[in-house]
Order: C-alpha cells, then sequence, then structure tokens
C-alpha cells in the first residue's frame, strides 16, 4: 500500500441519511462524530476536502411531509434542511479541531457565508474543510448534483458518494446473494447497464467533465482512508 493520499482535493457527498444512524430521522451525535473523524483523518494525511451535505434526514420536496405542498417551496425548505446538517458537520469538526467553513448557495448570511467560489478555493488551499449547503441553490435539483457541480467548480479529483452499500453491484446485494461488486467501471457502462450511481442530472454532468465517482459506504470503518489512499475500496466510475 501506498503511504502518500492518491488525491490532492475530494468532493465528498454525504446524504442527510447517512448523519442519521440507526434513528429514524435528525442527527444522531455518535454518527456525525464518527464520520466527522473519518474526514479529520483524511484532512491530516494533507488532503483537501470539500463535502456536500444532503438533506433527506430532516426534509425531501418529494417525500413525506412535502406531499401536496408546491414542490419548488418544498424544495426550499429541503435546501434549508441542508444547512441545518451543515451547520452540525462544521461545529462537529470544530470540536475535533479542524476548521470548517459552511458556504450556502442560498443567502442567509447571519447563519453562514454564501458560496463565493475564489473563497472556497482559498479555505480549501489553507487546510480547512469546506461544507457547500443549500445544494445547488435551485429547487427540482439534488445533492447529488450539487455535489458534481461543485465538484467540478473547484477542481476536485474525485467525487466520493457515500452510501449504505460499499458500491456498485452487478444486482441488489440485499436481494441477490450471487451479486458482486464492481471495482471500476465507466460512465457509458454504467449507463448501458443502468446502473443508479447518482441521478440522471449529476451523473451527466461528471460524465461531461469526466470527474470520477467513488460510490464507498462511510459505514465501513477507516473507508473514506482507503479511498484516499488509492486503494480498492467500493466502485470507481471513470470516463
Ligand atoms: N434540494 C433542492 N435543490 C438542490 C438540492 C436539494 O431543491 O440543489 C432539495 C430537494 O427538495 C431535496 C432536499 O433538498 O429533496 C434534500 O436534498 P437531497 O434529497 O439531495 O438530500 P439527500 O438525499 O442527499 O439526503
Amino acid at each position: 500500500t501506498a503511504s502518500q493520499p492518491a488525491h490532492k482535493r475530494i468532493l465528498l457527498k454525504l446524504s442527510g441519511e447517512a448523519l442519521m444512524g440507526d434513528d429514524a430521522f435528525g442527527i444522531n451525535r455518535a454518527t456525525i462524530e464518527r464520520i466527522v473523524a473519518e474526514v479529520v483523518e483524511v484532512t491530516h494525511l494533507g488532503v483537501q476536502v470539500a463535502v456536500v451535505i444532503g438533506g433527506g434526514n430532516i426534509f425531501r420536496g418529494v417525500a413525506g411531509g412535502s406531499e401536496g405542498m408546491d414542490r419548488a417551496t418544498a424544495d426550499y425548505m429541503g435546501m434549508l434542511a441542508t444547512v441545518m446538517n451543515a451547520l452540525a458537520l462544521a461545529d462537529a469538526m470544530d470540536k475535533q479541531g479542524v476548521t470548517a467553513r459552511v458556504m450556502s448557495a442560498i443567502d442567509i448570511q447571519q447563519v453562514v457565508e454564501p458560496y463565493v467560489r475564489p473563497k472556497a478555493l482559498q479555505y480549501l488551499e489553507e487546510g480547512k474543510v469546506v461544507v457547500f449547503a443549500a445544494g445547488t441553490g435551485n429547487p427540482f435539483f439534488t445533492t447529488d448534483t450539487a455535489a458534481a457541480l461543485r465538484g467540478a467548480e473547484i477542481g476536485a479529483e474525485l467525487v466520493l458518494k457515500a452510501t449504505k452499500v460499499d458500491g456498485v453491484y452487478t444486482a441488489d446485494p440485499m436481494k441477490d446473494p450471487t451479486a458482486t461488486r464492481y471495482a471500476r467501471l465507466t460512465f457509458d457502462e454504467a449507463m448501458v447497464r443502468n446502473l443508479g450511481i447518482m441521478d440522471a442530472t449529476a451523473f451527466a454532468l461528471c460524465r461531461d467533465q469526466k470527474l470520477p465517482i467513488r460510490v464507498f459506504s462511510i459505514t465501513r470503518p477507516g473507508a473514506l482512508k482507503r479511498v484516499v489512499m488509492g486503494e480498492d475500496e467500493g466502485t470507481l466510475v471513470y470516463a
């Protein structure tokens, strides 16, 4: 195994559910602390880390409590949910000795600073973790698309999509015991086989920009570090 990280700058997409742990809703303290510890570990390796955080543990524009609501209004609520998660993440990072800056795609300046690309780049160069909140700032999009967008904007070498499953499988490993994990596959293969890596908008953006995605499980201890060290963890989707 290599002793140097394989990547200089990464974009980590964390779903809101990743913060939930075994709870049914919201933010689980122990879970967020564990995830943040993994992020802190890779920053100590000298890797620049930006995070896009989801909001599904609090609110989604297309599910649950949003039923019957105007879609755009519900989506703005979903984006605000991501701001709450971002604040919790940044707080947990500060507690573990790493400076984090939250940047929001929606102006909410008494709470967090607005997203300004050069400033985000400066923070990353300074070794601060940047947490991108409020998704793309637009309804009808997802935080997966925000991850692709911000990943491309900041010149991340890799988008890390943290999921519950440790990669992309030939079939659903929960249902089919013969399913096997792809170590790597191209964007075209993923499309032909109709493997839902990210939503279509996010996938298309990464594909166009030749921005590789690695799907992995953040619940596996040490997985983030193994990814950053270039080890065989999860599934790499590349151009
Ligand atoms: N959202 C949005 N535009 C964006 C990103 C998010 O409208 O650019 C809203 C949308 O309603 C979504 C919610 O915010 O359901 C939470 O984001 P997402 O579902 O992507 O969170 P995750 O599934 O990653 O927890």
